[in-house]
């Protein structure tokens, strides 16, 4: 059992707010250990995917613009995402940790963020790159369709979106370890707890300044 949240759950130091990266392929279990680290670090947890999906079913402009893109496994285009992103960091500014989930996705957002969040003052403070071997990843996201009944967790969906991660989004973490942001890649093999204590480890000792046990 991850630890419950209690007093000696590690908080960004204070006056210091934080922002974090949650990254992995799809099916690597990002929402649900973002879900966690909101609870034990106190962030708010924006998800680029959650907020799409939800613009569809309002059936909002940029609803409609996404929906086929998204179905078929594709990435929405990088002006829009960013866009969203800018918006929902300006309300945020410097008034709480953030966890982003699911952006940045492609090198020129991660250019993007880092413009945005200079023009705020802030930085990336970490990222936590979740690792699972992409058989399993394609049998978690059959398993959740079944369930779910996610218009992209349709076979060809999840290959598409397998392809446009190892094609654009894998090198997203290059670009951080170059400009020196501490990345932490965590095995998301295992429980859904067991996973959350490596992943809070790896935070705890990034937010205490230690040095990590991989990564760079
Ligand atoms: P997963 O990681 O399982 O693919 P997400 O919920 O993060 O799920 O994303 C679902 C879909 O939303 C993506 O396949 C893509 O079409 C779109 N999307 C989400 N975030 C971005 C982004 N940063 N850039 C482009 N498209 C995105």
């Amino acid at each position: 059992m991850a630890a419950a949240l209690g007093d000696d759950a590690a908080r960004a130091p204070a006056g210091k707010q934080v922002i974090g990266l949650i990254f992995g392929p799809p099916g690597s279990g990002k929402g649900t250990q973002a879900g966690r680290i909101e609870k034990e670090f106190g962030m708010s947890h924006l998800s680029t995917g959650e907020i799409l999906r939800s613009e569809v079913a309002h059936g909002s402009a940029v609803g409609k613009e996404a929906a086929r893109i998204m179905a078929a496994g594709d990435l929405v285009p990088d002006d829009l995402i960013d866009r969203i992103v800018e918006s929902l960091l300006r309300r945020t500014d410097s008034s709480s940790s953030v966890l982003l989930d699911g952006f940045p996705r492609t090198v020129e957002q991660a250019k993007a963020l880092d413009r945005m969040l200079a023009d705020l003052n802030r930085n990336v403070d970490f990222v936590v790159a979740l690792d699972v071997p992409e058989p399993m990843l394609v049998d978690r996201l059959l398993h959740r369709a079944a369930v779910e009944g996610r218009t992209d967790d349709t076979r060809e969906a999840i290959m598409e979106r397998m392809h446009e991660y190892r094609l654009r989004t894998a090198a997203v973490l290059d670009h951080y370890r170059r400009i020196g942001v501490p990345v932490a890649e965590v095995d998301g093999v295992g429980a859904v707890d067991e996973v959350f204590d490596r992943v809070r480890d790896e935070i705890k000792r990034v937010l205490e300044g230690k040095p990590q046990a991989r990564g760079i």
